[in-house]
């Protein structure tokens, strides 16, 4: 008998922890771990070395459906490891342009439900819970103070806040107010502020929830 496959969805701002907390469960569940956000920075990587217009929604639906990106867990594009290259700011600004286009956006949701069809997955991004898998098992919204969000990013990426406040702030903007797939909590997501909790405590708290709804004596696969 074959077990149920389980998708944990993980969905919210830049600096949330989304990524950290997202890789330690699909680590500790045994389920592969999906970062959508970096599919976006790869098309967009792609898409600034070819110096393309990234608001043409027409070529840039036909970029994103022509890549090809695996995670090993390095995130490797057309063959190449761009772990390290697509987290500069100038990727992090185009990522958050290209997304907003509707062709970028099937193209990369349809792969990402092609992951889970085949393993449990812990996916994070920002429309997951609502637009990639509304029936997902379990839905966290992972939510902190901005000023703690700018702190984080700033620790993970040696740059300055004040640098990182105006770009940060921009992106939080445009994926929110975007017509396609916003940044929203799904109605059935539990909404986690992370803001005075520690990694282990965040964690703790999600594995609970996780926990209650997906256990059952069931097993995942
Ligand atoms: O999560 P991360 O900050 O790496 O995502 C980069 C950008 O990709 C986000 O600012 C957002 O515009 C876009 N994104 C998205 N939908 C997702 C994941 C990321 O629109 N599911």
């Amino acid at each position: 008998m074959s077990a149920r496959r389980i998708v944990i969805a993980i969905d919210g701002p830049a600096g949330a922890g989304k990524s950290t907390l997202a890789r330690r469960l699909a680590e500790r569940l045994g389920f592969t771990y999906i970062d959508t956000g970096a599919m976006y920075r790869a098309v967009a990587l792609w898409a600034l070395r070819q110096n393309m217009d990234l608001t043409d929604a027409h070529r840039m639906e036909q970029l994103a459906a022509a890549s090809s990106i695996d995670f090993r867990p390095q995130v490797i594009l057309n063959g190449e490891d761009v772990s390290a290259a697509i987290r500069t700011p100038e990727v992090s600004a185009a990522a958050s342009t290209v997304a907003a286009l509707a062709g970028v956006r099937r193209a990369l949701v349809a792969r990402q439900r092609e992951i889970a069809a085949s393993t449990s997955v812990v996916m994070e991004g920002r429309d997951i819970g609502t637009v990639v898998f509304p029936g997902a098992d379990v839905k966290i919204f992972l939510d902190a103070d901005p000023a703690e969000r700018l702190r984080r990013r700033a620790a993970e990426t040696g740059a300055s806040p004040g640098s990182l406040a105006g770009q940060m702030q921009e992106r939080d903007q445009r994926d929110r107010g975007r017509a396609e797939s916003p940044l929203v909590q799904a109605p059935d997501a539990l909404y986690l502020d992370s803001t005075g909790l520690s990694l282990e405590e965040a964690e703790e708290a999600i594995l609970r929830v996780i926990r209650a709804k997906t256990s059952n004596g069931k097993e995942f696969s």
